[in-house]
């Protein structure tokens, strides 16, 4: 069976998913694009040879009675509005991260999806489908190094323009961090406090970098997450948790290892992009196939989008205000409590 997509914003993440999914994937295909700048759309279809129809805008792609799931890739503000139109419709959703910009948008989304039923949406934290995050996840789950106490991580691109501002070391930084760290230790956040180390002389008025943020959940583990966008040696995804018998480490990227000239060296990445390529692409295969396979998406739940929500609202606060900020989760519904699993 192949599942027939309709892909709401088509700027760049919407166009590498469409790629995937007609280039890459399997049993996927795209039979319907809008975007606010039809152009962006009507290219779309162009470049990628789509034998797909172009709506005017979110309402009328939904209500396509041939469109299985949709593809939600516009900016962060317009993720509710199409989400919860395709839940109405009864229709499967891929939806990028944010959910949706605020916990009371994730709120609504979450009590459509519990009325419809059954699991419509998952959201796009790709971390999950990391191989190294995959095994980093196996050898907590299989006790390896007993209890988890404390987690190192930290989170370094190379480089930002100048529209990246302060907030946005959580809102698109950080958010990758908090969604998988409490997937990986099977813990909820209590509170989030942030200090600001010596300000890099590579960042700009408007961007406090880098930050470091000490999160509390509700079992004990402390993390202490690092955010440093201006870091001028490669794009680094570091994570070592710390347990009662011992400490386990997420895999390096694999690269040759060169001895020359009295050095000892391998290379780094400089693109996100490239970085979690495979994970991209294992996200959405499995969101493809867990449709056909158990009629329901098995990645990162709308309840997940909530718990990032909540997350990064409190994150915000204690970046303004400098004081340790409690995190308020609501119970986890019995709805959202099985495990979600990511081996395609
Ligand atoms: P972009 O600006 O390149 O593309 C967004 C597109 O959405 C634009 O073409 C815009 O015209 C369109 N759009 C805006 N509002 C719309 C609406 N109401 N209806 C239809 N189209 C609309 O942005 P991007 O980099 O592709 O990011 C899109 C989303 O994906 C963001 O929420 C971003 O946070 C997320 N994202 C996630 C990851 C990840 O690692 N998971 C990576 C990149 C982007």
């Amino acid at each position: 069976m192949t599942i027939k997509v309709g892909v709401i914003g088509t700027g760049a993440i919407g166009r590498e998913h469409i790629d995937r999914i007609e280039n890459i994937l399997s049993g996927g295909e795209v039979k319907a694009v809008t975007d606010v700048n039809q152009a962006s759309a009507y290219k779309a279809v162009e470049d990628y040879h789509l034998d797909a129809t172009v709506y005017p805008d979110d309402v009328a792609l939904v209500g396509d009675p041939n469109i299985d799931a949709v593809f939600v890739t516009s900016w962060g503000p317009a993720h509710e509005q199409s989400v919860l139109l395709a839940i109405e419709a009864g229709k499967y959703v891929f939806c990028e991260k944010p959910l949706a910009t605020t916990a009371e948008g994730c709120m609504r989304i979450v009590e459509a999806e519990q009325k419809h039923g059954k699991r419509l949406v998952q959201v796009g934290f790709m971390r999950r489908y990391d191989e190294g995050y995959v095994q980093l996840k196996e050898a907590l789950d299989n006790n390896e190094i007993g209890d988890p106490l404390m987690i190192h991580c930290s989170h370094r691109n190379p480089g930002v323009d100048e529209n990246y501002k302060t907030d946005m070391a959580v809102t698109e930084t950080l958010i990758h961090e908090i969604d998988a760290l409490h997937w990986l230790i099977h813990d909820n956040y209590e509170s989030v406090r942030v200090d600001f180390p010596k300000k890099t002389k590579y960042s700009h008025a408007e961007l406090q970098d880098p930050q470091v943020f000490t999160l509390k959940t509700q079992g004990g583990v402390l993390i202490k997450a690092e955010v440093f966008v201006n870091c001028k040696y490669g794009y680094d995804i570091q994570c070592e948790v710390m347990g009662e018998e011992g400490i386990a480490k997420l895999p390096e990227v694999a690269s040759v290892v060169v001895r020359k000239e009295s050095k000892l060296s391998s290379n780094i990445l400089n693109d996100w992009k490239v970085r979690f390529m495979d994970a991209y692409n294992k996200e959405l295969q499995n969101f493809l196939d867990s449709l056909v396979k158990y009629e329901e998406p098995q990645g990162p739940t709308s309840w997940d989008g909530y718990i990032a929500a909540v997350t990064a609202d409190a994150c915000l606060k204690a970046q303004e205000t400098g004081e340790e900020v409690e995190i308020k989760l609501q119970d986890t519904p019995d709805f959202y409590k099985n495990e979600t699993l990511v081996r395609n």
